[in-house]
């Protein structure tokens, strides 16, 4: 019988789910979703200082909106403590750990002579083969322990095979006795992490770079517990265009999926941005639905080198990955219009501009209206901003335009109210229809149609860029535009 996958996403909860946590995570759950197997959601809580329950919740959110689910968990790794201790306790028991009774200012005078070479002896060693008596004399004196866990002397090595960096050797005499539980009892966290792993029935233990470090210990403490070795794969890092490691401190709300919700990303969309950031398939495929991520997404095509998150400025307002942006453009067209009309609720609600009649008498517009305009945006907000003329009469005009288009052209000031008059007199306002109307009109007073059509454009949606004028026109509606037009000469 072929065991089943079991995976698990181990956030600490020391702040919000940030574009790093969220990759570990859509891997491991693409992993138990090809697989048929489970996923796991572990708070690693057992750093009470920096840990907060606003943090959990955030990361909560941040996976529900991004689209993952997990099978089992929430566990926090707090509620297990006593199982970590006993798991020391047997290893005590079975002469694979000790306790070590040293103080700082003995281990720094032993570092200091290991490394002058003044003495062959290695620095725990009056505690590695302290008698049971010993042992007992200084518990009884009430002396301070650590427990650490029995490195193997001289030759040989901890090997492993990581699925992403491949034979991994760290050799035992590189390896000091590490400290497994803390002298006030607390165990740490290579250890707990294991024996949460060792209960979890984790098989694949999927996680970011900085794991590696740990790897070898955690290998020396699975056989030391008797437990299966699960399979480790550890993910390259993500890096900043000027080649630093991406984070919190260095990019702010920038590396923090709950930005991308705000800021118009459709959640399927970041993930599929985010899945490419270090993984691709052999024909670098670009967008997939669900089931062909699913079909398509193995470890190994996880990439060794490090992924560039290229945070830049595009516009003074928003900053991020342009990769981003027309990965979301992408699914902001391509998506059946439907599943778009709710976000673009979402959007026009929070900015005041949602009217009920979009979902009642006015759906087929408004579903029309988003189909029209969507081919030029990159987030959701878009349609509140640069489409906000579509869905509200109070809109603003944006000043490059408004100078290059209207106000250098003086004419306008009487062609705006003589189109107004000429497609308010229209029995069928169609897109033929406007268009005859509008070309009659250039030809007549002799100016070139770009001029009345951009001023027109630009006085309707208050943008430079847009689908087709006359597309616009019969979208927005013959009295709106008619009152636009006319209402446009105060601009002069
Ligand atoms: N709690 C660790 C972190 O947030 C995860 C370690 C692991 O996945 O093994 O970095």
């Amino acid at each position: 019988m072929t065991e089943t996958v079991r995976v698990r996403f181990a956030p600490s909860p020391t702040g919000y789910l940030h574009i790093g946590g969220a990759r570990t995570a859509i891997y491991n759950w693409l992993l138990a979703q090809k697989e048929g197997g489970k996923l796991i959601l572990r708070i690693e809580d057992t750093d009470a200082e920096r840990s907060t329950e606003g943090s959990i919740q955030g990361i909560i959110d941040g996976l529900k909106w991004i689209g993952i689910t997990w099978d089992e968990g929430p566990y926090f790794q707090t509620h297990f403590i006593r199982e970590h201790q006993a798991a020391a306790q047997k290893l005590l028991d079975s002469g694979a750990a000790y306790k070590c009774f040293c103080t700082k200012e003995e281990l720094d005078l032993r570092r200091k002579e290991v490394k002058k070479g003044e003495t062959g002896s290695k620095q725990y060693d009056k505690c590695r083969d302290m008698s049971a008596e010993d042992v007992a004399t200084q518990e009884q004196e009430g002396i301070p322990y650590v427990i650490r866990l029995k490195v193997p002397r001289g030759a040989g090595s901890v090997v492993f095979e990581d699925i992403v960096y491949g034979i991994i050797e760290k050799k035992y005499e590189d390896i000091e006795d590490f400290v497994i539980v803390r002298s006030n009892g607390q165990p740490l966290y290579v250890l707990s992490n294991v024996v949460d792993d060792i209960r979890d029935r984790i098989t694949h233990v999927i996680r970011g770079q900085d794991g590696l470090a740990n790897t070898p210990k955690q290998i020396m403490l699975y056989k030391a517990l008797g437990a299966p070795i699960p399979k480790f794969a550890h993910m390259s890092l993500t890096l900043d265009p000027k080649k630093a490691k991406i984070s919190k401190r260095r990019h702010g709300e920038l590396v923090a999926v709950h930005f991308y919700k705000e800021h118009g990303f459709l959640s399927w969309a970041f993930l599929n941005f985010l899945v490419l950031l270090g993984w691709s398939t052999s024909d670098s495929r670009e967008f997939f639905s669900k089931e062909e991520l699913i079909e398509a997404f193995s470890l190994e095509g996880i990439n060794r080198a490090n992924s560039i998150f290229n945070v830049q400025k595009n516009d003074p307002k928003f900053f991020t990955d342009p990769k981003a942006l027309s990965m979301n453009a992408h699914y902001l067209r391509k998506l059946p219009v439907e599943e778009i009309a709710p976000r673009v609720k979402s959007v026009l609600e929070e900015a005041g501009i949602w009217n009920p009649a979009f979902e009642a008498e006015k759906r087929g517009w408004f579903l029309h209206t988003v189909d029209l305009i969507r081919s030029r945006y990159h987030v959701l907000t878009d349609f509140a901003t640069l489409g906000r003329a579509y869905f509200s009469d109070d809109y603003p005009i944006d000043p490059k335009p408004l100078n290059k288009n209207v106000l250098k052209h003086e004419g306008l000031k009487e062609w705006f109210p003589q189109a107004a008059d000429r497609l308010e007199a229209l029995t069928a306002f169609t897109i033929e229809e406007t268009e005859r109307v509008i070309r009659d009109m250039a030809e007549e007073l002799e100016i070139k149609p770009g001029i009345i059509i951009n001023g027109i454009r630009t006085v309707v949606t208050g943008q430079a860029a847009g689908p087709g004028i006359f597309d616009i026109l019969t979208t927005v509606g013959q009295a709106r535009v008619v009152d636009r037009l006319r209402k446009a000469v105060r601009l002069f």
